[in-house]
């Protein structure tokens, strides 16, 4: 079975997402890949990825990737979230961030946590 794994970043945390998944590109590209709208743009331009780009997450993604997740259909979440900047969808970031704690879905919202999460599917997969 393929893993699946969803990659979101906030603007001020997008260049950060970028460098990460170009330094693990070789591994995310094993992977089905799900991104918000400009996230996924910047990954597949930035990163050379393979991307399935939903909705921007202001304007839904975020609780696209919720969805993903209450189906069963994510394996993991690596989110960089914005430490410094209210955001006016924070109530999707909360949503999706409830239904990865629920579902016990493996979620990351920094580099070193994305990168362990990352070993320990490629690992599964393997
Ligand atoms: P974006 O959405 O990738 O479309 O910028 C991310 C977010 O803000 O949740």
């Amino acid at each position: 079975m393929t893993i699946s794994i969803a990659l979101v970043a906030h603007d001020a945390k997008k260049d950060d997402m970028v460098a990460w998944a170009t330094d693990n590109a070789a591994t995310l590209k094993s992977m089905t890949i799900f991104a918000t709208g400009t996230t996924g743009g910047r990954l597949i331009e930035g990163a050379g990825l393979d991307v399935t780009r939903l909705k921007s997450g202001p304007l839904g993604g975020d609780a696209q990737l919720g969805a993903l997740i209450a189906e069963g259909k994510l394996n993991g979440l690596v989110f960089f979230i914005d430490p410094l900047s209210a955001l006016p969808h924070d109530v999707d970031v909360k949503s999706l961030l409830r239904l990865a704690i629920l579902y016990d879905t493996p979620m990351a919202v920094n580099r070193a946590s994305a990168t362990a999460i990352l070993d320990m599917l490629a690992e599964r997969e393997a």
